[in-house]
Protein backbone atom coordinates (compact mmCIF):
# COMPACT_ATOMS: atom_id res chain seq x y z
CA UNK A 1 0.00 0.00 0.00
CA UNK A 2 1.01 3.79 -0.85
CA UNK A 3 1.26 4.56 2.79
CA UNK A 4 2.38 8.44 1.97
CA UNK A 5 -1.24 8.45 0.04
CA UNK A 6 -3.41 7.21 2.93
CA UNK A 7 -1.31 8.86 6.30
CA UNK A 8 -3.05 11.88 5.62
CA UNK A 9 -6.63 10.92 4.72
CA UNK A 10 -9.96 11.56 6.14
CA UNK A 11 -12.49 8.93 5.55
CA UNK A 12 -15.91 8.19 6.81
CA UNK A 13 -18.42 5.32 7.11
CA UNK A 14 -22.17 6.34 6.59
CA UNK A 15 -24.80 3.94 7.26
CA UNK A 16 -28.19 5.00 7.02
CA UNK A 17 -30.00 3.40 10.41
CA UNK A 18 -32.61 1.52 8.59
CA UNK A 19 -31.98 -1.68 9.50
CA UNK A 20 -29.26 -4.20 10.94
CA UNK A 21 -25.70 -4.08 9.29
CA UNK A 22 -24.53 -6.65 7.65
CA UNK A 23 -21.36 -8.16 6.30
CA UNK A 24 -21.18 -5.52 3.51
CA UNK A 25 -21.70 -2.78 6.56
CA UNK A 26 -18.23 -4.54 8.33
CA UNK A 27 -16.53 -4.52 5.32
CA UNK A 28 -17.19 -0.55 4.26
CA UNK A 29 -16.59 -0.07 7.86
CA UNK A 30 -13.18 -1.53 8.02
CA UNK A 31 -12.11 -0.22 4.48
CA UNK A 32 -12.71 3.41 6.03
CA UNK A 33 -10.92 2.32 8.99
CA UNK A 34 -7.88 0.84 6.96
CA UNK A 35 -7.53 3.54 4.72
CA UNK A 36 -8.09 6.47 6.87
CA UNK A 37 -6.34 5.40 10.46
CA UNK A 38 -9.46 5.99 12.09
CA UNK A 39 -12.56 7.37 10.27
CA UNK A 40 -15.17 10.08 10.83
CA UNK A 41 -19.01 7.83 11.57
CA UNK A 42 -22.03 10.10 9.76
CA UNK A 43 -25.61 8.55 10.88
CA UNK A 44 -27.22 9.13 7.02
CA UNK A 45 -30.62 9.58 9.25
CA UNK A 46 -32.11 12.16 6.59
CA UNK A 47 -34.69 10.02 5.69
CA UNK A 48 -37.13 10.02 8.55
CA UNK A 49 -39.87 7.79 6.79
CA UNK A 50 -37.42 5.16 7.25
CA UNK A 51 -34.67 5.76 9.70
CA UNK A 52 -35.11 4.36 13.29
CA UNK A 53 -33.65 5.00 16.40
CA UNK A 54 -32.91 1.79 17.71
CA UNK A 55 -30.77 1.23 14.45
CA UNK A 56 -27.98 3.56 15.33
CA UNK A 57 -27.74 2.26 18.60
CA UNK A 58 -27.29 -1.37 17.24
CA UNK A 59 -24.72 0.45 14.85
CA UNK A 60 -22.86 1.86 17.40
CA UNK A 61 -22.79 -1.78 18.82
CA UNK A 62 -21.35 -3.04 15.96
CA UNK A 63 -19.18 -1.02 15.47
CA UNK A 64 -18.09 -1.61 18.58
CA UNK A 65 -17.73 -5.81 18.62
CA UNK A 66 -16.00 -4.83 15.35
CA UNK A 67 -12.65 -3.08 17.37
CA UNK A 68 -13.41 -0.13 14.74
CA UNK A 69 -13.38 3.12 16.36
CA UNK A 70 -14.31 5.96 15.08
CA UNK A 71 -12.72 9.73 15.36
CA UNK A 72 -14.79 12.41 17.86
CA UNK A 73 -18.73 12.32 18.09
CA UNK A 74 -20.84 10.85 15.49
CA UNK A 75 -22.27 13.04 12.93
CA UNK A 76 -25.90 13.21 12.47
CA UNK A 77 -27.55 14.48 9.07
CA UNK A 78 -30.65 15.19 10.74
CA UNK A 79 -28.93 18.29 12.31
CA UNK A 80 -28.03 19.39 9.17
CA UNK A 81 -30.64 20.35 7.47
CA UNK A 82 -30.16 24.08 7.37
CA UNK A 83 -26.77 23.42 5.68
CA UNK A 84 -28.83 21.40 3.39
CA UNK A 85 -31.21 24.20 2.83
CA UNK A 86 -28.57 26.54 2.09
CA UNK A 87 -26.99 25.06 -0.30
CA UNK A 88 -30.80 24.32 -2.08
CA UNK A 89 -31.48 28.09 -2.15
CA UNK A 90 -28.36 28.42 -3.71
CA UNK A 91 -28.49 26.33 -6.42
CA UNK A 92 -31.76 27.78 -6.84
CA UNK A 93 -30.60 31.53 -6.98
CA UNK A 94 -28.31 30.00 -9.28
CA UNK A 95 -31.78 28.48 -11.11
CA UNK A 96 -30.01 25.72 -12.04
CA UNK A 97 -32.81 23.70 -9.99
CA UNK A 98 -36.89 23.51 -11.07
CA UNK A 99 -39.66 22.19 -9.24
CA UNK A 100 -40.83 18.88 -10.57
CA UNK A 101 -44.48 18.47 -9.37
CA UNK A 102 -44.94 15.00 -11.35
CA UNK A 103 -46.02 12.22 -9.57
CA UNK A 104 -44.22 8.87 -9.71
CA UNK A 105 -46.86 7.32 -11.88
CA UNK A 106 -46.77 10.28 -14.12
CA UNK A 107 -42.79 10.30 -14.00
CA UNK A 108 -42.95 6.99 -15.35
CA UNK A 109 -45.41 7.24 -18.20
CA UNK A 110 -42.98 9.99 -19.37
CA UNK A 111 -39.92 7.44 -19.14
CA UNK A 112 -41.49 4.65 -20.63
CA UNK A 113 -43.16 6.91 -23.40
CA UNK A 114 -42.09 6.00 -27.42
CA UNK A 115 -39.00 8.07 -27.98
CA UNK A 116 -38.50 9.05 -24.61
CA UNK A 117 -35.33 9.28 -22.79
CA UNK A 118 -34.16 6.40 -19.78
CA UNK A 119 -33.34 8.99 -17.49
CA UNK A 120 -35.63 12.98 -16.47
CA UNK A 121 -34.87 15.62 -18.42
CA UNK A 122 -36.70 19.30 -18.05
CA UNK A 123 -39.62 17.52 -16.36
CA UNK A 124 -41.15 21.30 -15.91
CA UNK A 125 -42.44 20.96 -19.37
CA UNK A 126 -44.07 18.02 -18.85
CA UNK A 127 -47.59 19.64 -17.14
CA UNK A 128 -49.13 22.87 -18.32
CA UNK A 129 -48.13 26.13 -16.39
CA UNK A 130 -51.54 25.85 -15.11
CA UNK A 131 -51.64 22.69 -13.73
CA UNK A 132 -47.90 23.32 -11.99
CA UNK A 133 -49.54 26.54 -10.99
CA UNK A 134 -52.52 24.43 -9.55
CA UNK A 135 -50.27 22.15 -7.82
CA UNK A 136 -47.68 24.60 -6.53
CA UNK A 137 -51.19 26.64 -5.38
CA UNK A 138 -52.57 23.51 -3.62
CA UNK A 139 -49.60 22.84 -1.29
CA UNK A 140 -48.99 19.56 -3.22
CA UNK A 141 -45.10 20.38 -2.86
CA UNK A 142 -42.56 19.81 -5.66
CA UNK A 143 -39.24 17.56 -5.70
CA UNK A 144 -36.27 19.99 -6.88
CA UNK A 145 -34.55 18.57 -9.96
CA UNK A 146 -30.78 20.21 -11.26
CA UNK A 147 -30.64 21.17 -14.98
CA UNK A 148 -28.01 18.78 -15.32
CA UNK A 149 -26.78 19.88 -18.83
CA UNK A 150 -26.77 23.46 -17.64
CA UNK A 151 -24.62 22.51 -14.46
CA UNK A 152 -22.06 21.17 -16.33
CA UNK A 153 -22.41 24.12 -18.54
CA UNK A 154 -22.06 26.33 -15.87
CA UNK A 155 -19.02 24.41 -14.10
CA UNK A 156 -16.91 23.43 -17.75
CA UNK A 157 -15.70 19.85 -17.34
CA UNK A 158 -15.26 18.22 -13.94
CA UNK A 159 -13.25 14.85 -12.87
CA UNK A 160 -13.00 12.74 -9.90
CA UNK A 161 -10.23 10.70 -8.41
CA UNK A 162 -10.37 7.24 -8.35
CA UNK A 163 -8.14 5.90 -5.70
CA UNK A 164 -8.56 2.72 -6.29
CA UNK A 165 -7.12 2.86 -10.04
CA UNK A 166 -4.95 5.95 -9.83
CA UNK A 167 -7.12 7.76 -12.59
CA UNK A 168 -8.98 10.94 -13.25
CA UNK A 169 -12.29 9.91 -14.24
CA UNK A 170 -14.34 12.47 -16.21
CA UNK A 171 -17.90 13.14 -14.29
CA UNK A 172 -20.76 11.90 -16.77
CA UNK A 173 -24.27 12.52 -15.79
CA UNK A 174 -26.51 10.93 -19.01
CA UNK A 175 -27.52 8.08 -16.90
CA UNK A 176 -28.81 10.31 -13.84
CA UNK A 177 -30.44 13.47 -16.49
CA UNK A 178 -31.99 16.01 -14.60
CA UNK A 179 -31.49 14.30 -10.71
CA UNK A 180 -33.84 15.12 -7.98
CA UNK A 181 -31.58 17.14 -5.71
CA UNK A 182 -34.30 17.88 -3.01
CA UNK A 183 -37.47 15.38 -2.35
CA UNK A 184 -40.49 16.60 -1.68
CA UNK A 185 -40.91 15.05 1.94
CA UNK A 186 -37.39 15.32 3.15
CA UNK A 187 -36.99 18.62 1.19
CA UNK A 188 -33.14 17.15 0.60
CA UNK A 189 -31.77 14.36 -1.35
CA UNK A 190 -29.16 11.62 -0.30
CA UNK A 191 -26.66 13.74 -3.39
CA UNK A 192 -27.11 17.07 -1.73
CA UNK A 193 -26.26 16.08 1.29
CA UNK A 194 -23.60 13.78 0.98
CA UNK A 195 -21.60 16.24 -0.26
CA UNK A 196 -22.37 19.07 2.21
CA UNK A 197 -21.10 16.64 4.82
CA UNK A 198 -18.20 15.67 3.14
CA UNK A 199 -16.86 18.97 2.87
CA UNK A 200 -18.15 20.22 6.36
CA UNK A 201 -16.58 17.05 7.84
CA UNK A 202 -13.38 17.29 5.94
CA UNK A 203 -13.42 14.27 4.40
CA UNK A 204 -10.75 13.65 2.27
CA UNK A 205 -11.54 10.19 0.71
CA UNK A 206 -14.80 8.93 0.43
CA UNK A 207 -14.51 5.16 1.06
CA UNK A 208 -18.04 2.93 -0.30
CA UNK A 209 -18.98 -0.21 -2.25
CA UNK A 210 -18.95 -0.04 -5.52
CA UNK A 211 -23.09 0.28 -6.48
CA UNK A 212 -22.80 3.83 -5.25
CA UNK A 213 -20.06 4.90 -8.00
CA UNK A 214 -22.62 6.30 -9.95
CA UNK A 215 -23.46 8.61 -7.76
CA UNK A 216 -19.97 10.36 -7.54
CA UNK A 217 -20.68 11.78 -10.75
CA UNK A 218 -23.40 13.42 -9.68
CA UNK A 219 -21.29 14.60 -6.14
CA UNK A 220 -18.34 16.08 -7.57
CA UNK A 221 -21.07 17.75 -10.05
CA UNK A 222 -22.96 19.49 -7.07
CA UNK A 223 -19.52 20.08 -5.69
CA UNK A 224 -18.61 22.12 -8.35
CA UNK A 225 -21.37 24.46 -8.27
CA UNK A 226 -21.06 24.74 -4.22
CA UNK A 227 -17.59 25.08 -4.52
CA UNK A 228 -16.90 22.35 -2.14
CA UNK A 229 -13.56 20.64 -2.29
CA UNK A 230 -13.85 17.19 -4.14
CA UNK A 231 -12.44 14.62 -2.35
CA UNK A 232 -11.03 11.28 -3.33
CA UNK A 233 -13.09 8.20 -4.15
CA UNK A 234 -12.36 4.56 -3.79
CA UNK A 235 -15.18 2.12 -4.54
CA UNK A 236 -14.88 -1.16 -2.72
CA UNK A 237 -15.81 -4.43 -3.65
CA UNK A 238 -19.32 -5.92 -2.37
CA UNK A 239 -19.70 -8.43 -0.24
CA UNK A 240 -21.63 -10.90 -1.65
CA UNK A 241 -22.90 -13.85 0.41
CA UNK A 242 -23.36 -17.82 -0.06
CA UNK A 243 -25.47 -17.00 -3.41
CA UNK A 244 -22.89 -15.04 -4.59
CA UNK A 245 -25.87 -12.75 -4.98
CA UNK A 246 -24.75 -8.52 -3.04
CA UNK A 247 -25.95 -8.41 0.56
CA UNK A 248 -29.15 -5.86 1.22
CA UNK A 249 -30.86 -4.90 4.00
CA UNK A 250 -34.22 -5.14 1.82
CA UNK A 251 -33.19 -8.95 1.18
CA UNK A 252 -33.09 -9.65 5.12
CA UNK A 253 -28.99 -10.13 4.80
CA UNK A 254 -27.90 -11.64 8.09
CA UNK A 255 -27.34 -9.10 10.55
CA UNK A 256 -23.84 -8.45 12.32
CA UNK A 257 -26.47 -8.74 15.59
CA UNK A 258 -27.48 -12.07 14.64
CA UNK A 259 -24.23 -13.37 13.64
CA UNK A 260 -22.51 -12.48 16.47
CA UNK A 261 -25.24 -13.71 18.72
CA UNK A 262 -25.47 -17.19 17.02
CA UNK A 263 -21.33 -17.25 18.07
CA UNK A 264 -19.63 -15.60 15.16
CA UNK A 265 -16.27 -14.22 16.26
CA UNK A 266 -14.50 -11.12 15.08
CA UNK A 267 -11.94 -13.10 13.80
CA UNK A 268 -14.29 -15.61 11.88
CA UNK A 269 -16.11 -12.80 10.42
CA UNK A 270 -12.46 -10.87 9.14
CA UNK A 271 -11.54 -14.25 7.33
CA UNK A 272 -14.60 -14.07 5.10
CA UNK A 273 -13.70 -10.38 3.80
CA UNK A 274 -12.05 -9.76 0.75
CA UNK A 275 -8.49 -8.31 1.13
CA UNK A 276 -8.49 -4.51 1.69
CA UNK A 277 -7.89 -2.29 -1.17
CA UNK A 278 -4.87 0.03 -1.63
CA UNK A 279 -5.07 3.70 -2.48
CA UNK A 280 -2.71 4.11 -5.48
N1 LIG B 1 -25.85 6.15 3.71
C1 LIG B 1 -25.53 5.47 2.49
C2 LIG B 1 -25.88 4.00 2.61
O1 LIG B 1 -26.04 3.51 3.71
C3 LIG B 1 -24.07 5.58 2.13
C4 LIG B 1 -23.70 6.94 1.76
C5 LIG B 1 -22.33 7.09 1.14
O2 LIG B 1 -21.43 6.30 1.48
O3 LIG B 1 -22.16 7.99 0.35
O4 LIG B 1 -25.98 3.34 1.59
Amino acid sequence: MNTENTAHQVTRFAPSPTGELHLGHAYSAMVAHHLGNGYVLRIDDIDHTRCRDHFTTGILEDLCWLGLPWTGDPVFQSQRRDAYADALARLQKMELVYPCYLSRKELSAVLSAPHGSTAPHATDMVLPAVEMARRAADGSGAAWRLRTDAALAHTGPLHWFDARTGQMVPVDLSAHGDVVVARRDIGTSYHLSVVIDDALDGVTLVTRGADLADSTHVHRLLQGLLDLPGPAYLHHDLVSGDTGKRLAKRDHATSLASLRAHGMTVDNLVAQMPPLPSFR
